[in-house]
């Protein structure tokens, strides 16, 4: 049986409280634990102190401010009440979508969108227990010097495997980070580096407070397209993010702007170069070809995660390609 170590818990009630107590020595945050509690059941941290966001009311929000053209979302509202938004999956029908497809209802119910934010990288040789480690010497990412996905890499490529953080950088969110100096606010883009072992900017004692969305001004379609072996609980292993700026009506609308995101590559989500779309009428074969083309080109897949590398290549073509098809069809 995978035992949790002993660490003290915190359950502060509001955001200062929060900040403070994230300031003490060891400190880890809390959310769902979804992922953080299978994490430490595997030994991966060593926190002496949990701070839980459960109470933190200031976390909970969903807002439309239609004043700034943004919706404001705090990051201990769950994936489930996402998913069930009825005026997300109108407006932002990709996020509704990846958030309803994470793990199980069960999961979803705990399981918030900070958490999924900064949830950590995976890899294949890394989210295993101690013992299995063991067996084989440790990694760059816990307690060895090599990487056996890339064996003479020096850096850490394990892989981005949240399902909502391609769509919100599709979507060209925002994070709200509240810390020790107070809140910067900085795109989602900017958010994720490319070491597996320290993937996100996030600095010290800080917090992810709120996710913004900006309200689209003119005609978008957007979709999310998620590849797992089972239908249900697995990570994805090929996850794509599409959001397109439309102009004109119905079958005669072209493409004035493309931003496609994908997951499960390396640490970080990859935005693809995209302006070949510019100017394609949405609903022509021919942009569902080049859609799966940018995939499979810009898509580099490693042996970072179940399944062989080449072949979830080949499926971030057909999954692309696919996704745009389903679009079309419900425009
Ligand atoms: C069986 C199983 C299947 C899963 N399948 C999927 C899947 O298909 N897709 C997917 O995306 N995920 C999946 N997950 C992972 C996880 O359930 C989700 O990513 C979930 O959204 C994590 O949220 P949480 O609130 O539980 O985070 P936690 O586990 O509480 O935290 C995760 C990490 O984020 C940090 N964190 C949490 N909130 C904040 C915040 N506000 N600011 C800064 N840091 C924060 C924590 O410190 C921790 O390091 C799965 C997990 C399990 C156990
Ligand atoms: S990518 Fe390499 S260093 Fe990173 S967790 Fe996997 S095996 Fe370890």
């Amino acid at each position: 049986m995978l035992r949790l170590p002993i660490f003290g818990t915190k359950s502060p009630t509001s955001l200062e409280e929060l900040v403070a107590a994230m300031a003490q020595p060891g400190a880890h945050l809390v959310a769902g634990g979804t992922d953080l509690l299978p994490n430490l059941k595997h030994g991966l941290y060593e926190p002496k102190v949990l701070v839980s966001i459960d109470r933190v009311e200031e976390l909970q929000h969903i807002t439309w401010d239609e004043d700034a053209s943004m919706l404001r979302i705090g990051t201990g509202v769950t994936l489930s009440q996402i998913a069930a938004d009825n005026e997300i999956g109108a407006r932002f029908p990709s996020l509704a979508k990846a958030a309803g497809l994470v793990a199980s209802p069960l999961i979803r119910n705990m399981a918030t969108i900070g958490g999924n934010i900064n949830l950590d990288t995976r890899c294949r040789y890394v989210n295993q227990s101690e013992f299995w480690r063991s067996a084989i010497g440790g990694c760059l990412k816990s307690g060895g010097d090599v990487c056996h996905v890339v064996p003479k890499g020096r850096s850490c490529v394990a892989a981005m495997s949240s399902d909502c953080v391609p769509v919100l950088t599709s979507l060209g969110a925002q994070l709200g980070q509240v810390g020790p100096n107070g809140r910067r606010d900085l795109a989602m883009a900017d958010y994720y580096s490319s070491d597996g072992i320290a993937h996100t900017r996030r600095e010290a004692g800080e917090i992810t407070a709120e996710v913004c969305i900006p309200i689209p001004t003119r005609d978008t379609a957007a979709q999310y397209a998620k590849w797992t072996v089972r239908k249900s609980i697995d990570f994805p292993l090929v996850s794509i993010a599409m959001n397109f700026e439309l102009s004109g009506s119905g079958h005669d609308a072209t493409i004035v702007a493309a931003t496609i995101c994908l997951g499960v590559l390396a640490a970080r989500p990859k935005l693809l170069r995209a302006d070949k779309l510019k100017g394609l009428r949405f609903s022509d074969a021919e942009t569902a070809e080049v859609v799966g083309e940018l995939c499979y080109a810009q898509g580099k897949t490693l042996d970072n995660v179940p399944y062989e590398a080449g072949y979830r290549r080949s499926m971030l073509r057909v999954f692309g390609k696919r996704a745009v098809g389903q679009l079309v069809k419900s425009r």
